[in-house]
């Protein structure tokens, strides 16, 4: 199963790779800072039964 998604900063654009499981949750929020503007990103995760993500990528508050 594929764990390792390429996201993109809603800042900057940059690609950033990062890594979700299943197994952690269904739904997953997480706040990372970009590593190229280091502004906050919220990503929020949502597994379906098949276990396939769709991601969102947005500026935190
Ligand atoms: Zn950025």
């Amino acid at each position: 199963m594929e764990t390792t998604f390429d996201l993109q900063c809603p800042f900057c654009g940059e690609t950033i790779v990062l890594d979700f499981y299943p197994e952690d949750g269904k739904h997953q929020e997480m706040i990372t800072d970009c590593e190229v503007c280091c502004q906050p990103i919220q990503f929020d995760v949502r597994f379906d039964r098949d276990g396939e993500a769709s991601i969102t990528a947005e500026r935190a508050q």
